[in-house]
């Protein structure tokens, strides 16, 4: 089987226009970057004849590698287009981070892939950069106030308003700014975030046009002054030099898979460090022009699936209406236990065990009253034995599950997987949210905690409850909670795999983000900026005079 970026650099691409065509889109709808991407003009027209069905992907806990949700999901988009339904896939922009650290691209796998995946897994239509750019405006302009008249007095030792940048780099982790003397500022201790972390990467992806973009910059807490007291954005009068900056970056990208279906590629928080969803804008705009919409939410239905329900709903106004949770035979028996250089053997004790991991994912899901489906993305390593042993699992706990084999054969090895999510999206749902807004924060990560991740308990640390305290006094209650917590475990520490119960969970300080809406939690000793690995998927790239790339993925 050739690499992803092989089979992806031979795909004979259609023109943009005619995708966009495809979907109603004319050539005043769209403004082409190059012959292959365009950004959508907004707002598209109103489509009352379409079905408008959103059908969410997500996950078990993957493995270091990822366990093909994206693959899976384009594979579904093109399944689904293939039976004739309209059909647009809405995914998240990869950031360069993970990219060129551990985990490769994420435009999909094998043929099921979006296109040209090299510029979209790179810098694509600039996104990220505007992103980047517009946050470490808002640093300067937040430094340069502080070093001349600081009218508000805020206190250069309580900024929490952080710069960005879309490289793993832990160097720049802490920093101290302003050193040299008099005419550089005011010499303060701060940090970079990985851009995919930032709270504009959040406002972007929860923003519902272009002025409330406007408004949630006006509402981020950059720091408190040397009384405490918050000071806002909209104090220091910076919002629109932001909101310029992004005036483009909030228009979603279209693009296309292998077999030409539409896919909107727009927004990319992390789901570990941030709320794991794409842009409100973009679901909108495919569920406008489309039957069904097909998204993912990052990692494992712990992380994203919960902050899509809990967070992202309440801005989209709408539910998904099935919910796809791929599972893989690889991804079960590590979290039963199997080594990562023994998945490609048959281990059914590993897999007998970690079948927990899927079980308590599917518990989780059918929390939200949402029609599901578990996916099993069909490896050539899986045996017969294997594939029986989780069909039978799921049979037993009444849940439908489909084989899907999306990397090997596209959209035709996901037809069965399209069948069904047609079927289920027909059914009522009974969709809720895990909380309601007007519990305390420490009630709502509780919730979380104890439902859905397992724990018997949370552990706040000391700051945690004075924030706490802080936040109640403040009237920042009413907001959701979006948890910073590690992919690979339900717990706070990485090397609980499976299902544990019976753990603490523990919150060490909380972030409010009031601009994005919510306030971040952070969990165990997680971090806002990833490092890299010792030997990165950076050093296995090539590029060669004529621009030809290798070992991108
Ligand atoms: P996720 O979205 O869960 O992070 P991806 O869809 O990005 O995972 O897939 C991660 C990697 O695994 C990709 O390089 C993809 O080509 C590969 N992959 C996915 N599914 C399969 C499969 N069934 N067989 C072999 N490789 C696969």
């Amino acid at each position: 089987m050739p690499t992803d970026l092989e089979i992806a650099s031979q795909a004979k691409m259609q023109p943009i226009s005619e995708i966009a065509a495809s979907i109603g889109l004319s050539a005043d709808d769209i403004e082409q970057y190059g012959k292959y991407k365009a950004k959508i003009n907004l707002p598209v027209k109103e489509t009352p004849d379409k079905k408008h069905r959103l059908v969410l992907v997500t996950s078990i806990n993957p493995t270091p590698a990822g366990e093909g949700k994206s693959t899976i999901l384009v594979g579904l988009g093109d399944a689904l287009a293939k039976l004739n339904h309209q059909t647009i896939i809405a995914m998240r922009e990869p950031s360069m981070g993970p990219v060129f650290g551990v985990k490769g691209g994420a435009t999909g796998g094998g043929y099921s892939q979006v296109v040209p995946m090299e510029d979209i897994n790179l810098h694509f239509t600039g996104d990220f950069h505007a992103l980047t750019s517009a946050n470490n405006t808002l640093a300067a302009l937040i430094d340069n106030y502080i070093m001349r008249d600081n009218a508000l007095g805020l206190d250069p030792r309580r900024i929490i308003w952080k710069r960005v940048e879309d490289v793993n780099d832990r160097a720049l982790r802490n920093v101290v700014t302003g050193l040299g003397g008099l005419m550089q500022g005011v010499p303060r201790e701060t940090g970079f975030d990985i851009t995919p972390a930032s709270e504009l990467m959040a406002i972007l992806c929860l923003s519902t046009d272009l002025m409330d973009l406007k408004r949630r910059v006006n509402q981020i807490v950059v720091g408190y002054t040397y009384q405490k007291e918050p000071v806002t954005v909209e104090q220091l009068g910076f919002a629109d030099a932001i909101t310029i900056l992004l005036k483009d970056a909030i228009k979603p990208n279209l693009v296309q898979t292998l077999a030409h279906t539409p896919a909107i590629v727009h927004g990319g928080p992390f789901a570990n460090i941030a709320h794991g969803c794409n842009s409100v804008l973009a679901t909108k705009t495919a569920l406008q022009l489309a039957d069904y919409t097909v998204m993912e939410a990052g990692f494992g239905a712990d992380l994203g699936a919960e902050k899509f329900m809990d967070i992202k709903t309440r801005a989209l106004d709408k539910h998904p209406d099935a919910v796809v949770v791929v599972a893989t035979v690889r991804a079960l028996k590590y979290n039963g236990g199997a080594q990562l250089a023994d998945l490609q053997n048959e281990d059914l004790d590993a897999l007998q065990n970690g079948l927990k991991n899927l079980n308590r994912h599917i518990q989780n899901v059918q929390r939200f009253g949402v029609p599901m489906v578990v996916a099993i993305n069909h490896f050539v390593s899986d045996t017969d034995a294997e594939l029986a042993m989780i069909t039978e699992n799921c049979q037993s706990l009444g849940v439908n599950v489909v084989t899907a084999d999306a990397w090997a054969k596209g959209g035709e090895g996901t037809l069965d997987l399209a069948e069904e999510v047609v079927r289920l999206a027909d059914q009522p749902a009974d969709f809720h949210h895990l909380y309601s807004l007007d519990q305390t924060i420490e009630e709502k990560v509780t919730t979380i905690a104890t439902k859905v991740y397992g724990a018997a308990r949370v552990e706040f640390s000391k700051k945690a409850k004075n924030q706490l305290k802080q936040f109640a006094d403040r009237g920042w209650n009413d907001m959701p909670v979006c948890i910073a917590k590690t992919q690979y475990s339900f717990t706070d520490d990485q090397t609980q795999l499976g299902a544990p119960t019976d753990f603490v969970f523990h919150i060490r300080e909380f972030v409010p983000k009031l601009g994005a809406g919510f306030v971040v939690a952070l969990s165990g000793n997680m971090l806002t900026m990833p490092g890299l690995s010792k030997t990165p998927a950076a050093v296995k790239m090539t590029i060669d005079e004529e621009g030809t790339i290798t070992g991108l993925f």
